[in-house]
């Protein structure tokens, strides 16, 4: 039976959207927080991109020595030879990438404007994904952008030339959210038919339905035969209205009526890691957590009414579908309410060794710990915020990878 896997997205589509963005510290811990969940890959980047080079060779470095490991790291490129040669020569280490071309006619002739037809997005993508092969790519997945206005007929030989190319992955992108779960069921489950390899379903919120379509793409793929790989992004963050919630989709998948018994996930999650990565996220994006998030809202377990406080307290199965504890929360945390020791981009020695010490990490003396502050005050030049303890114990453990994440070096 084929599995459902999950992709997330936050470090690409997460931090390409609009008033958003995130340090290259912050993505880092996210690849470090996705891998703690037990996410099958992250697509952490855009191997084109100048400024990013320093922050993806680090993360592979992650990688290569066991921290980030088993999570993939896969890039974004657009299918077109010149950025496959590109993200090989600033990226050399990069193995797997998802490879995009558009494939509507709204967006072929909207875009291009009369530059380019079908054949021509076939070829691209044809030779885009033979050269990441010659580079030594050891996955692809190639992503149909628009995908939910292309005719079907042009997915399925859009996904067959690929797959004949050697691409391992199809992604269906619902790139305007324009879907609904009928439609999409039908779509996945035939591209799963008749190109033969596994889909990813990539969904957007503009129609308020990027989980319920996440869910029904990944049961049409895995009714078809393939495996579904569901892309995610942390608290929903993404283009426009956003898109397909990571932990939303993780209980969807897990929790919802008699979806589990027939679709399993590929990976086991653990879904304790839920409450941390969605607090993280929304520090560092500076984006609160909607009071009615599922899972992790202020509100998700929270109960006034007195039949429902009743209910709930005589037993939680009246009124919750699933335990706080089983998201990670109910653990006490300290906020502190009176003098703040905090990092900062201009701060000094003795404060950084009170903070460490508050986290039990004794600095080593003289020239050592002033480089360890010096490396965290560049962190809070990116950031523009107080570091997390965990930023600053990975900047402790990893000072040399942290130098690398911290070095951009403009042209
Ligand atoms: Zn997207």
């Amino acid at each position: 039976m084929p599995k459902i896997y999950f992709i997330d997205v936050t470090n690409r589509d997460g931090v390409q959207t609009a008033h958003l963005g995130l340090s290259k510290l912050e993505k880092t811990m996210i690849n470090i927080y996705l891998n703690e969940m037990g996410i099958f890959q992250s697509e952490f980047g855009f191997p084109t991109t100048k400024h990013e080079s320093l922050y993806l060779q680090a993360n592979l470095e992650l990688a290569d020595t066991g921290v980030l490991q088993p999570i993939r790291l896969g890039g974004w490129i657009r299918a077109t030879v010149g950025d496959v040669e590109t993200a090989f020569r600033l990226v050399p280490s990069i193995r797997h990438l998802n490879i995009s071309i558009s494939t509507s006619n709204q967006m072929i002739y909207g875009k291009f404007l009369g530059k380019k037809n079908k054949e021509d997005i076939l070829q691209m993508m044809v030779d885009a994904v033979e050269a990441a092969q010659a580079n030594g790519a050891e996955s692809i997945g190639v992503n149909a952008e628009d995908a939910s206005r292309t005719d079907t007929d042009f997915l399925v030989k859009f996904g067959l030339a690929a797959k004949e190319h050697g691409a391992h992955r199809l992604r269906y992108c619902d790139t305007l959210g324009y879907d609904n779960p009928f439609s999409i069921y039908e779509t996945a489950r035939a591209l799963a038919e008749n190109v033969g390899i596994p889909i990813e379903l990539h969904c957007h919120g503009d129609l308020g339905m990027a989980v319920a379509n996440s869910l029904a793409g990944a049961k049409g793929a895995i009714d078809g035969g393939q495996d579904a790989y569901v892309n995610t992004t942390v608290n929903g963050i993404g283009e426009r209205a956003g898109n397909a919630d990571l932990v939303a989709s993780i209980l969807a998948v897990t929790k919802s009526r008699g979806f589990s018994e027939e679709y399993q996930l590929g990976d086991p999650i653990d879904l304790s890691k839920a409450w941390k990565i969605a607090k993280f996220a929304s520090y560092a994006f500076g984006v609160p957590i909607p009071i009615n998030q599922p899972g992790v809202g202020a509100n998700a377990f929270a109960h006034a009414s007195g039949i429902h406080a009743d209910g709930v307290l005589k037993d939680s199965n009246n009124y919750e579908l699933y335990d706080f504890t089983d998201l990670g929360r109910g653990e006490p945390e300290l906020v502190e309410t009176g003098r703040e020791i905090c990092s900062g981009e201009y701060g000094g020695i003795s404060g950084f060794r009170h903070i460490m010490g508050e986290m039990a990490i004794r600095l080593p003396e003289g020239k050592e710990a002033e480089e360890l502050l010096e490396l965290a005050r560049y962190a809070n030049v990116e950031a523009q915020r107080p570091l997390v303890e965990d930023e600053l114990i990975f900047i402790y453990k990893y000072p040399q990878i942290a130098r690398k994440l911290l070095t951009l070096v403009p042209p």
